[in-house]
């Protein structure tokens, strides 16, 4: 079904999208994000921003702007923030710690990190600040391809770092690359496979994008097909999960991605809130259709009769309850 065109895929990405109404409504979790870092200790060989890349100008934000900008002039409709960055520990001290502990103060919204492999007490750090969702894409579920690319850390540690935050009461959602060059059907249904596997609350496609300045910089972008029929096999399978319409569709399908995302059974959005003058030194935003505003998430949202929700996802989840937390996990095959 991975490699299905025209009227079955329609149809199974019909089915995937009913799937995900049926157990959310027409409601779609709007979240904002912030990039907090460029800077990575990480050298993946698909991603400009590595280590080895010196062409990129680093930057870390300072978080007393950042938290006056979400405090006062955040978009009406987000009800959850991710902070992002590079694998870069100075940043979640320096700037990603002060900014939880403040809007925590200030605001109600829920607070989600992306923020790579940290020390376990990092980690909790984190927690104790008010953060309670964690974002940690193990990228690749093949532990050779893995260390041929170059992804982060080792893969068994990438994996235990999942299972670590699971059972220590975070919310984990994690996620994968459709289409790297040499990538396989048996590959991606690997993928499928590791992500059911592991204790996560939701799971995320994400179509491969030449880095620029990156050593796979002119291999051929991931087509939009495969990442749309992965996330409507992974709804299918997960019906229960957050699974989002991540903004790289809509370079795999441009102008059109991200409202097909939402058309195959995606329930969560994100606005990007990075002040504009970091984004030039973020790679991934040298294209301008890349940023997803406000206006254009919203219109993505209605286009599809879709609505954003009040609820954030941290409510939505609520705390994980002992018995969540102390799930047997199975360890992975792959
Ligand atoms: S994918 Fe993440 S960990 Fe790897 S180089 Fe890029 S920012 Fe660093």
């Amino acid at each position: 079904m991975l490699q299905w065109r025209g009227e079955p895929q329609r149809e199974f990405h019909e089915k995937a999208a009913a799937a995900a109404r049926s157990r959310f409504g027409k409601r779609i979790f709007v979240r904002g994000v912030v990039e907090v870092s460029n800077f990575c200790r990480e050298n993946c060989v698909y991603c400009g921003m590595r280590r080895d890349n010196r062409n990129l100008s680093r930057f870390r934000a300072h978080h007393d702007e950042l938290a006056e900008m979400l405090i006062h002039h955040r978009p009406a409709s987000i009800t959850d923030l991710n902070i992002q960055a590079g694998e870069d520990p100075v940043a979640v001290r320096d700037v990603v710690l002060p900014l939880i502990k403040t809007l925590r103060r200030e605001t109600d919204l829920g607070i989600s990190v992306c923020l790579g492999s940290l020390s376990h007490n990092l980690y909790a750090d984190l927690k104790n600040a008010g953060a309670s969702i964690y974002i940690i894409k193990f990228e690749i579920a093949d532990s050779a391809r893995y260390a041929e690319m170059q992804s982060p850390g080792k893969y068994a540690e990438r994996l235990d770092n999942i299972r670590h935050l699971a059972q220590t009461g975070w919310r984990v959602s994690s996620g994968f690359i459709a289409g790297l060059p040499g990538q396989t059907t048996e590959d991606m249904l690997q993928n499928l496979s590791l992500a059911n596997e592991l204790p996560l609350d939701g799971c995320s496609v994400s179509p491969f994008i030449p880095g620029d300045e990156s050593p796979l910089g002119s291999a051929p972008m991931c087509g939009i097909d495969i990442t749309l029929n992965s996330m409507a096999a992974m709804r299918l399978m997960r019906p229960d999960w957050v699974i989002p319409s991540v903004s790289a569709l809509n370079l795999a399908d441009p102008g059109k991605g991200y409202s097909r995302g939402l058309r195959t059974g995606a329930n969560l959005v994100t606005i990007n809130l990075t002040p504009s003058e970091m984004r030039g030194n973020y790679l991934l935003y040298k294209r301008d259709r890349f940023i997803m505003t406000e206006e254009r998430i919203l219109n993505a949202i209605s286009g599809e009769g879709l609505e954003p929700s009040t609820q954030s996802l941290v409510d939505f989840y609520g705390p994980k309850s002992v018995a969540e937390t102390n799930q047997p996990i199975a360890s992975a095959s792959a």
